[in-house]
């Protein structure tokens, strides 16, 4: 039987990929209205704004580039370019100080998938990057896009971990490896993001497809976290994970300033601001740049939770 979210989840993916829904969607007042809600702006401006005011509210961020797909080495360049544009920018903000504004990569951004030494021109851009986050005071975390490049990404973390201990990994508990991943990588000082893992458009039997299952691994992947040595970085707007989360930190005897949760800019705003006033780190995921990529990145968002386009129309000014 067709389950009719799935069926949603999967239109809306499909959806993502068509130039002419994008540019009707992308003209529609509530869609707009969504688009601005879920994504800084274009500009490093709007980007350094919205982590500075999310740094006044008590709550950390970490800054995401969406730049124009990656088609050759000059492209990768210019979005590396643009990264360190916006170090420089929250540095100047004074937005930098204890890692408290951070940039999140995305390693196809800065060239992964160049078909000519595309790992290579990742790592030289991505080893800039965090010289420059370096210079800055605060830290870098490289993004999971790939649910089939875990490894190749893994193994570029290493790499810049070798010079950079402080930079962040992303695992997905949706993946069925993940617990064993989160065992190897909760080792002193290393930052780990906890993500259940973005909507996917097929069925793979590397992940878990159930809900069900895939909360129950991130409990089990948030345990082994939590009660290893790194500093966790939970990722999720799951109530029930959340709490799950707090509680096996407040039995492991956790100091608040151990481990973290983050959520998406625009998305729980209240339940942010409430986690932050009660004394628990919240970095929150800014999202800012080219136009052309936002409804992309808005659509997985929906395609993760339909109810949230009106959810988002229907949020008051409690912005970020
Ligand atoms: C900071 C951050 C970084 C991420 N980085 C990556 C990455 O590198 N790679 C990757 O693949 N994925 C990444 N993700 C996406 C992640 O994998 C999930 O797809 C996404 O977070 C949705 O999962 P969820 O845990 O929030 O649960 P969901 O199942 O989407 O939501 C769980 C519950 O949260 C509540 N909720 C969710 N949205 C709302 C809302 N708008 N209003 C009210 N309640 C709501 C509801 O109770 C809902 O049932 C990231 C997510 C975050 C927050």
């Amino acid at each position: 039987m067709i389950d009719p979210r799935a069926a949603l989840r999967q239109g809306l993916l499909g959806l993502g990929r068509s130039d002419s829904v994008r540019r009707v969607v992308e003209r529609a007042p509530v869609s707009r209205a969504a688009l601005q809600r879920l994504i800084a702006g274009e500009d490093t401006a709007a980007g350094v704004a919205a982590a500075t005011e999310l740094l006044a509210s008590g709550r950390l961020a970490t800054v995401s580039f969406l730049g124009e797909d990656t088609v050759d080495v000059a492209q990768a360049s210019r979005n590396r370019d643009a990264h360190l544009a916006m170090l420089r920018a929250l540095q100047e903000a004074g937005a930098t100080q204890r890692g408290a504004a951070e940039v999140s990569i995305k390693l196809s951004a800065v060239g992964r998938a160049l078909s000519e030494d595309g790992a290579k021109v990742a790592l030289d851009n991505a080893r800039q990057i965090c010289e420059a986050a370096a210079a800055a005071g605060t830290t870098v975390t490289i993004d999971m896009e790939d649910p089939t490049a875990v490894d190749q990404t893994l193994e570029v973390v290493r790499d810049l971990r070798a010079d950079f201990p402080w930079v962040g990994a992303v695992l997905l508990a949706d993946l069925r490896r993940t617990e064993a991943d989160c065992r190897d990588l909760a080792t002193a000082g290393s930052r780990v993001r906890l993500c259940k893992g973005a909507a996917h458009s097929q069925p793979d039997s590397a992940r878990f497809e159930d809900k069900r299952d895939v909360r129950l691994s991130y409990v089990r992947c948030a345990k082994v976290l939590l009660e290893g040595k790194g500093y966790p970085m939970l990722a999720t707007h799951d109530a029930d994970l959340i709490d799950v989360a707090r509680s096996l930190a407040d039995k492991e005897l956790r100091a608040p300033e151990s481990f973290e949760f983050q959520m998406f800019f625009g998305i729980r705003p209240e339940e942010q601001l409430r986690l932050a006033q009660a004394g628990v780190a919240v970095r929150v995921y800014v999202p800012y740049g080219d136009r052309s990529r936002w409804y992309r990145y808005a659509v997985h968002r929906m395609a993760e939770r339909p109810a949230d386009m009106m959810y988002v129309r229907r949020s008051g000014s409690t912005k970020g």
